[in-house]
C-alpha cells in the first residue's frame, strides 16, 4: 500500500478533457497538492492509503472553473446601477462611484464576498482586472483560490494611480511581489482602445514581452467602441491593435461581440486567446461573441462572468448555461456548443488562454488538485442520466459542495474553510450603508 495526502471517491467523474469523459466510481488520488492517480475506486482501495478519505457516492467530481473575465472588487457595486448602455452605466454610474469608493479597504472587502461567492460556485481560478491589486492578491492568497491578477493600465486618474506611468510602476511593483507565487500571477490589463492611447499600449506590449506576460483587454465589446474608433482613426479596434503587434497568442481578447470579416481574418492569423461573457454581454445589450464560428477556426475561447455589477454574479454554472443557450440561439443550431464543450470552454480553454493548462483546467495526473463536487441526487437534478447534461442544463450553484485547489480543501460539505462567512456579510452591509448614503 502506498501513502498519499488524500483519496477521493467519486460516483461520476468528469475529466474535463476533449474526450467528452465521464468515468464512473472512480477515484482521485491526490498528493502533495497534485493529481497522482486517477482509477476505479475498488483499485484505489487496493492500492493506496491516505489519513482523508472522502466519498461522494451522489455527487459529479468535475475540473473546478476557471472565470477568464472578472472585476472580482465590483461586488459591492451589484445592483446599483441596471437596464443602462455599457457608456451610460460606466460614465454616469460605476466610475463616479469608483472614484468615490475605491480603495485599499473597499477592494479587500468586496474581493472577500466575491471569492467567497465563487468558491460557493465552484470557480477555483479567476482572472481579474481591477486596481488595488495587492489587495485582492491578499484575500485570494489567505482564500487559497487560484488567481490571476491584471495589472490594470488606463490612460485617466483614478483612485489607484495618478496617471499612466504610475500605473505601470505599480503593476510592475506587483508582479515582482509576486512572480515567485505559486497560484497567484500577473497580467497586463489596459482597460480598452477607447481607455487607453496608442503611445500606452505600446509600452503595455514592451512590458508584457519583457516579463512575459499575458495581456488582457476588452476588445469590440460594443458597436460604439467600433464606431467611436472609425470616427477618431477611420480604423475598427482590432486593425488598430494588429498594427501595433497585440494580436498574438498572448492577448486575451474579452467579449468580442462585433466581429466582420476583416476582423475574423485578423483574429484567425494572430490567434488571440477570446473571452465570451455572455450575461455581461446580454444584459448590456453589446451582442453576441460568435463563440461557434470562431471554434471552427480553431480560436481557443474561455468563458468569463465579467463584474457583478454588469451581471449581477459571478456564477460559472448560470454562465456555462447562458453561453451554451446563447450559442444555439444565434446560429439557429440546436447541435452548437454541446454540453460537454460547454464544460470544456469553462475549464480547460480559460486555464490555456491564461497559460496556466499545465497546471490546472482538468483534472489530468500531473496536474494540481482543483476540483469541485457537485451533488446531483437533488429534486431539480433527478433522474440523473447524464451528468455533464445535469451541469450545463440544470444544476443550481447551491449543489456545489466541495472545492479543492491544489489539493486544499476550501469548501466542505457547503462550509467555507478559508473564509468568515459572518464577517462577509457583515461588511458588505456596512459598505453598502456607506454607498447609500452618499449617494
Ligand atoms: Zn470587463
Amino acid at each position: 500500500m502506498e501513502s498519499v495526502s488524500q483519496i477521493i471517491h467519486a460516483r461520476w467523474l468528469i475529466t474535463g478533457e476533449q474526450n467528452n469523459q465521464t468515468l464512473e466510481n472512480h477515484a482521485i488520488v491526490i498528493d502533495q497538492g497534485k493529481i497522482k492517480a486517477i482509477l476505479p475506486s475498488k483499485q484505489a482501495t487496493e492500492r493506496y492509503t491516505a489519513t482523508d478519505i472522502q466519498r461522494f457516492p451522489n455527487h459529479v467530481i468535475s475540473p473546478g472553473f476557471v472565470n477568464t473575465h472578472t472585476h472580482i472588487a465590483m461586488n459591492y457595486f451589484r445592483g446599483l446601477a441596471d437596464d443602462l448602455a455599457l457608456m451610460d452605466w460606466l460614465n454616469h454610474h460605476i466610475w463616479p462611484a469608483e472614484r468615490t469608493w475605491v480603495s485599499q479597504e473597499f477592494v479587500r472587502d468586496a474581493s472577500q464576498l466575491a471569492i467567497a461567492e465563487m468558491i460557493r460556485s465552484g470557480t477555483t481560478c479567476f482572472n481579474d482586472m481591477y486596481f488595488f491589486l495587492q489587495a485582492t492578491a491578499e484575500v485570494a492568497d489567505q482564500a487559497g483560490i487560484r488567481a490571476n491578477i491584471g495589472m490594470t493600465v488606463i490612460d485617466f486618474p483614478t483612485a489607484w494611480a495618478k496617471d499612466t506611468a504610475e500605473y505601470f510602476s505599480k503593476g510592475i511593483e506587483f508582479y515582482s511581489e509576486y512572480k515567485n507565487h505559486d497560484r497567484i500571477k500577473a497580467t497586463v490589463a489596459p482597460h480598452a482602445i477607447y481607455t487607453v492611447a496608442e503611445p500606452t499600449l505600446l509600452k503595455v506590449k514592451e512590458i508584457a514581452e519583457k516579463y512575459d506576460l499575458k495581456i488582457n483587454m476588452h476588445v469590440h465589446e460594443t458597436a460604439d467602441e467600433i464606431n467611436q474608433s472609425i470616427a477618431t482613426t477611420k480604423q475598427r479596434p482590432l486593425r488598430r491593435l494588429q498594427n501595433i503587434g497585440l494580436v498574438t497568442p498572448r492577448l486575451i481578447a474579452i467579449h468580442m461581440t462585433q466581429l466582420d470579416d476583416e476582423d475574423m481574418a485578423i483574429i484567425e492569423a494572430g490567434k488571440p486567446n477570446i473571452v465570451h461573457c455572455p450575461e455581461s454581454n446580454m444584459k448590456l445589450a453589446s451582442g453576441a461573441c460568435p463563440v461557434v464560428a470562431l471554434q471552427k477556426q480553431g480560436l481557443n475561447v474561455a468563458l468569463g462572468t465579467d463584474g457583478a455589477a454588469s451581471n449581477n454574479d459571478l456564477n460559472m454554472l448560470g454562465e456555462m448555461r447562458s453561453a451554451n443557450f446563447l450559442a444555439k440561439l444565434v446560429t439557429q443550431n440546436p447541435i452548437a456548443l454541446p454540453a460537454h464543450e460547454t464544460i470544456t470552454m469553462a475549464t480547460l480553454n480559460g486555464a490555456k488562454a491564461l497559460g496556466l493548462d499545465h497546471i490546472t483546467g482538468s483534472l489530468t495526473v500531473g496536474k494540481a488538485a482543483d476540483f469541485i463536487a457537485t451533488k446531483l441526487d437533488e429534486i431539480e437534478t433527478l433522474p440523473i442520466y447524464h451528468p455533464a447534461s445535469h451541469l450545463v442544463y440544470a444544476a443550481s450553484r447551491n449543489q456545489v459542495t466541495d472545492v479543492w485547489v491544489a489539493g486544499k480543501q476550501l469548501m466542505k460539505k457547503r462550509k467555507l474553510l478559508t473564509l468568515d462567512e459572518k464577517e462577509i456579510k457583515a461588511k458588505a452591509i456596512y459598505w453598502s450603508k456607506k454607498l447609500t448614503k452618499n449617494a
